[in-house]
């Protein structure tokens, strides 16, 4: 009777070991030993930055079709250079000798290796998607450190990651340029920067909440983090402080070095005696990128004093927009890893990103279909970063227009653009959901109404 019930359940809950994928199993690590894979420095030296290098890695198994087809995205549409660590690669169509076929339909090929046929054909970009579609830059309080939230910072603080994922929605600056996107520079050395930082967050009592950001604290070198965060924990009103770093995933080998670990212990100790909470907020997409290597670095990073490592994902079709996919991702994470799962935000809306978008109403119903399966406090939240406003949990909509795919969201704070506004806080802000998600008298509505961009702004 028990069994009964529980098959009729639309989640079926099992355990499940995590499994490091043999990395052997591809042509150009055949030789490559253990020692080496877990190496951060061997890592970096062989991150995959293009097609022959990639073509080395895998050497006849993918037909030219399929370099074809990415190197006619990198050229025509792709708003990130390539770079994937070996970890990363590692996790492409796990437990088999990866075939063409195989790549195409692996979730993490689709978001971290983009080709030109995975676009959206008719609408590649909203009309209404922008670089820096939050707007991130124009409420920078100094260079790098973006003041939207009353309490909250993000501080930007370096331009790079060891890993370039292709919705990245910072990439208005974040990476090298591409055909389709000059990259902003920041104009401060970073020296500079840093300091006008600290300089903005001691002249600031009523903030208290710090996200170190960037890029990927993981790319910037320990010593300059580590005295960053130290001038932050010795701010009063700073309490919590929150690193971002993908790498925890895409290169956990960084996190498991013994220079690495030391110096988080120190400022983990730090923070402990002046009761500041010290996290890590990572970024996992798809359950099988959750490996024994990972579990080990967060491992490392909770025994040096970290507070918490948290699970800050981006929903994207293809890779985990099915109630199933989601789930078994919240489950490695909490029960394998000891990562919390915290958000997950829907693609912003930066050019080229329509094929990995989903509409507010498709997100709404994946968070219901997740709810009651993971306790309360590790149930993923399932987010809209609206443009002006911020993050809203997607049943938080005012109005919407599910013909034209257009959602209305008021907001109960101001930015910091906002100041003398004094119809901040009553107006409607929209947001836009894919036009190939729409109904056809919604898709004629766009067609007579917007230019159809085929580029990005460069
Ligand atoms: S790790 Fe984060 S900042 Fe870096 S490319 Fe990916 S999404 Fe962008």
């Amino acid at each position: 009777m028990s069994e009964r019930v529980l098959s009729e359940q639309p989640y079926h809950y099992r355990r499940r070991a995590l499994v490091e994928p043999d990395w052997r199993r591809l042509p150009g690590w055949r030789d490559v030993t253990e020692a080496e894979w877990r190496d951060a420095q061997w890592q970096r030296a062989h991150c995959v930055k293009n097609v022959r290098q990639l073509r080395a890695v895998y050497g006849d198994l993918l037909g030219d079709a399929f370099y074809a087809d990415l190197e006619r995205d990198q050229a025509e549409r792709a708003t990130m250079s390539l770079l994937l660590p070996p970890q990363m690669l590692n996790t492409m169509a796990p437990g088999q000798v990866p075939t063409a076929e195989a790549l195409y339909a692996d979730p993490v090929r689709r978001y971290m290796l983009p080709v030109f046929s995975d676009r959206d054909p008719a609408w590649p970009s909203h009309p209404h998607a922008s670089r820096d579609s939050l707007h991130e830059a124009e409420m920078w309080a100094v260079e790098g450190l973006t003041h939207r939230y009353p309490t909250k910072v993000l501080a930007e603080v370096l331009p790079t990651c060891p890993q370039y994922c292709g919705h990245c929605t910072r990439m208005d600056l974040v990476g090298t340029s591409t055909p389709q996107v000059d990259k902003l520079k920041f104009h401060l050395k970073p020296v500079d920067r840093l300091d006008a930082m600290v300089e903005y967050l001691r002249r600031s009592p009523g903030v208290r909440d710090v996200v170190v950001s960037g890029g990927d604290v993981a790319n910037m070198p320990w010593p300059r983090l580590e005295a960053f965060v130290d001038r932050l924990l010795e701010i009063d009103n700073i309490r919590d402080i929150r690193l971002a770093t993908k790498a925890l995933m895409g290169l956990p080998q960084h996190w498991l070095a013994d220079d690495i670990r030391a110096g988080m212990h120190r400022l983990a100790r730090t923070a402990r005696r002046r009761g500041v909470s010290l996290a890590i907020h990572t970024h996992v997409n798809a359950a099988q990128q959750v490996t024994p290597l990972v579990a080990e670095a967060t491992g490392a990073m909770l025994d040096a004093g970290v507070r918490d490592v948290r699970n800050q994902g981006v929903l994207l079709r293809g890779v985990n927009d099915s109630p199933a996919a989601l789930l078994d991702l919240s489950f490695a994470l909490l029960d394998e890893a000891a990562i919390m799962p915290y958000y997950f935000y829907l693609c912003d809306m930066i050019p080229n990103a329509e094929h990995w978008r989903l509409a507010v109403h498709e997100a709404q119903a994946l968070q219901h279909a997740i709810m009651g399966y993971l306790p309360g406090f590790a149930t993923p939240r399932l987010v809209c970063d609206v443009p002006y406003v911020g993050k809203r949990w997607v049943h938080q909509i005012e109005s919407y227009d599910r013909d034209r795919g257009i959602s209305y969201w008021t907001k109960n704070y101001r930015t910091g653009l906002e100041r003398d506004d004094p119809a901040a806080l009553t107006r409607s802000y929209e947001y836009y959901d894919p036009i190939s998600t729409l109904p056809p008298a919604g898709q004629d509505w766009w067609r007579q109404h917007a230019a159809r961009p085929v580029r990005a702004a460069g």
